[in-house]
């Protein structure tokens, strides 16, 4: 099918200086388009026509902005096969994971839609009756939103969503890997009636220097980043230069407890969507299981057997539930960790391996791991469960607590016993029996080295709006 590849500005897709850089398919390492890559020159035409539109944009009527957000949930949602199977080609992941990633990225321009129209506001008296005290909300003006490539629609609508409901421009600095999924989006924003200026798209390359460029730029105000600590930590420098207001989704290292009166079944079940949804590259992705030493066995056998099911085989392939994943280089990237996971004394208990020609990895269960060796303290990525003993339960949540990260992390147990382990984790967010907690309507969001902010919800709006008080008197 035809994808556009190139810059999108002003309402004008752009080819650039003549620059591409291949997008690949990791199933089988060939190349799905040539895409351009965006110059200096088209980076700051993006920022100024982002600018440029900003006004006219944030007063427009918010019931007008909503229904041109309804309007690109409905052409999303007609669209959901094709929009995954983009998703599929240059992601590697299996088709039924692109699907759920459609639905889902879809689904935050209905929710925006409907937050568009209800940006809170207040008005009170001062407490010595001074004065009145009205505060309202603007949006906060041009935003720069990059996003990376392990769910290239999800992350992309989850900052177009509610920047475009604040009355905010944006510019979209989707991942080199998945650019295609990115310009599939903004095309059916410009077929829904966004106007000229306010969504805008650039890949440049190098990044880093383009990025700075752009944020360095006056113009804009607001940068929303989902991607790892790492080049989180270097775009938050970059932001102090211009104090540009910063959202941050970071890394995550999920872990997973097992306590000693958990429903196995269950907690099975969980671990497996924990674990292998979206082949496991996700920041929600369960890092580390705590089993209970009394359940270690019997749940370690039991996951070994259902995560045996997934066979790696291309994502477009009928019955496909575990895909490629996004590159040789991450491929690489798991196979060291996994090696070096067993020279510090873990056991493969099942798989272990890459699996060629493409992108694959085996799923694979690695036990007998201590806490503190280098694959519990890394973002895995892919396909592989560590699972560690516990003995008491303050172990447990010690361990659980102990990493830089904060993202998400999973509890399974009886309610009571569940919900006490939960307000003790350092996480934004917390799963009890339960193995999957995205949801537009909730606040998604990490604690300590894992973000700054939250996505969706109600939330998700206000990093696009800025506070004003007007003091009025009385
Ligand atoms: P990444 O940090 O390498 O890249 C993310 C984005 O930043 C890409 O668009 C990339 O081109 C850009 N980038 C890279 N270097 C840059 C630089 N120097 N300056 C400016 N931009 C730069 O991350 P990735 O490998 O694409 O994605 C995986 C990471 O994203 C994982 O750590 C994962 O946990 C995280 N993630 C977090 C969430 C969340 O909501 N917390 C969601 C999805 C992914």
């Amino acid at each position: 099918m035809p994808y556009f590849t190139s810059s999108y500005i002003d309402g004008t897709w752009r080819d650039g200086d003549g620059r591409t850089f291949a997008v690949i398919d990791p199933a089988d390492g060939t190349t799905i388009a040539d895409f351009a890559i965006a110059s200096e020159a088209d980076c700051a035409a993006a920022v100024a026509a982002a600018a440029a539109a900003g006004p006219g944009w944030a007063a427009t009527p918010p019931r007008e902005r909503s229904e041109i957000l309804r309007s690109v949930f409905e052409i999303l949602r007609s669209e959901r096969e094709v929009l995954a199977e983009t998703i599929v080609r240059e992601n590697g992941k299996a088709f039924s994971d692109a699907l759920a990633e459609a639905d889902y990225a879809t689904e935050f321009f209905r929710w925006f839609a409907e937050e568009a129209v209800r940006i809170p506001g207040d008005y009170r008296l001062s407490p010595n009756g001074d004065k009145r005290i009205i505060v309202t909300r603007q949006p906060i003006g041009v935003s720069l939103l990059i996003t990376p490539w392990n769910f290239p629609a999800a992350m992309a609508t989850r900052k177009l969503g509610p920047a475009l409901a604040a009355g905010c421009t944006t510019i979209l600095k989707p991942a080199r890997e998945t650019p295609l999924t990115a310009t599939y989006v903004v095309d059916a924003l410009e077929r829904a009636g966004v106007p000229k200026g306010v969504v805008n798209l650039v890949v440049p390359a190098p990044t880093g220097p383009a990025v700075a460029a752009m944020l360095h730029d006056p113009a804009v105000t607001k940068l929303s980043f989902t991607g790892s600590t790492e080049v989180g930590r270097l775009l938050l420098r970059e932001a102090a230069d211009t104090i540009v207001s910063a959202s941050m989704e970071l890394g995550g290292n999920a872990p997973f407890i097992v306590l000693a009166d958990a429903d196995l079944e269950e907690a099975v079940e969980g671990a497996v969507v924990a674990k292998m949804r979206n082949g496991g590259s996700a920041c929600t992705a369960a890092n580390r299981f705590y089993v209970h030493s009394s359940r270690y066995e019997e749940f370690s056998e039991r996951l070994a057997e259902a995560m045996a099911e997934f066979e790696p085989r291309p994502g477009l392939e009928p019955g496909s539930r575990l895909g490629a994943l996004v590159s040789m280089g991450e491929r690489d990237k798991i196979t060291d960790l996994v090696g070096t996971a067993v020279s510090e004394g873990a056991h493969v208990a099942l798989g272990g391996e890459p699996q060629g020609p493409g992108a694959f990895f085996t799923p694979t269960v690695l036990t007998q791991v201590q806490h503190g060796t280098t694959i519990t303290r890394t973002e895995i990525f892919g396909p592989v469960a560590t699972l560690i003993a516990f003995d008491d339960v303050d172990t447990a949540v010690a361990m659980a607590n102990d990493t830089e990260y904060g993202l998400i992390a999973y509890v399974y147990g009886s309610e009571r016993d569940a919900m006490r382990v939960a307000h003790r984790i350092d996480a934004g967010m917390v799963a009890v029996n339960r193995g999957v907690l995205s949801d537009p309507a909730a606040p998604f969001g990490g604690m300590k080295a894992s973000g700054l902010g939250r996505e969706g919800a109600t939330e998700g709006i206000l990093e696009f709006l800025e506070e004003k008080y007007i003091g009025l008197a009385p």
